[in-house]
């Protein structure tokens, strides 16, 4: 199996490129923010749980993320891989993954981290914001928290993967077709 860690600030281009890469290697894309929204929009149990800290920039909690993963895992069981976008994002979530995927005797093939200066993060996600409407996206107060959520709990994730010779980080910056090139050749090169 092929298990892509897709990883990044909110506003990367984290869920751009996994729609190139799971055409390209038939991989399953599994972003917890759209499971989370689409919870939401149900107006779920979870979702409704899972709004207030989501509108607010705030990580949901571990618990919550890393049961949503273990059911998709189980459901298949016989795919080709994965792209995770948007999890793991804490240290208990890296380390709960890596155990779900061991029970099914695979493991985390690599992380592709792309690297975006926070001025075009911040300038990417209004932007977005104006077209899609999301929540989070529409004030500079909230995407600062989510920024914060990152350099405080995620980004130290690179560390973990790098101790595993797993980490691998490009530019975010330029087209999306010069990043979808970039991504390609550090998965080819695996
Ligand atoms: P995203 O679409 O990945 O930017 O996620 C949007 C929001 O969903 C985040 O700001 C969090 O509130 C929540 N979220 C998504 N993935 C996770 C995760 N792995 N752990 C905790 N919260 C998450």
């Amino acid at each position: 199996m092929l298990n892509i860690v897709l990883f990044g600030p909110p506003g990367a281009g984290k869920g751009t490129q996994s729609q190139m890469l799971i055409e390209k290697f038939k991989l399953i894309h599994l972003s917890t923010g759209d499971i989370l929204r689409n919870e939401i929009k149900n107006k779920t149990t979870l979702g409704l749980q899972a709004k207030e800290l989501m509108d607010n920039g705030k990580l949901i909690p571990d618990d919550v993320v890393i049961n949503m993963i273990k059911s998709i895992l189980e459901k298949n069981v016989n795919s080709t891989g994965f792209i995770f976008d948007g999890f793991p994002r804490t240290q208990e979530q890296a380390l709960s993954l890596d155990q779900l995927l061991k029970h099914q005797n695979t493991s985390i093939s690599a992380m592709v981290s792309l690297k975006v200066d926070d001025k075009e993060l911040i300038k990417r996600l209004l932007s977005r914001g104006k077209d899609s409407g999301r929540a989070d996206d529409q004030s500079t107060e909230i995407i600062a928290n989510r920024i914060e959520e990152y350099n405080n709990k995620t980004a130290p994730l690179k560390l973990y993967y790098k101790n595993q010779s797993k980490l691998h980080e490009i530019s975010g910056l330029g087209s999306i077709d010069e990043i979808t090139i970039r991504l390609n050749s550090v998965i080819n090169s695996l």
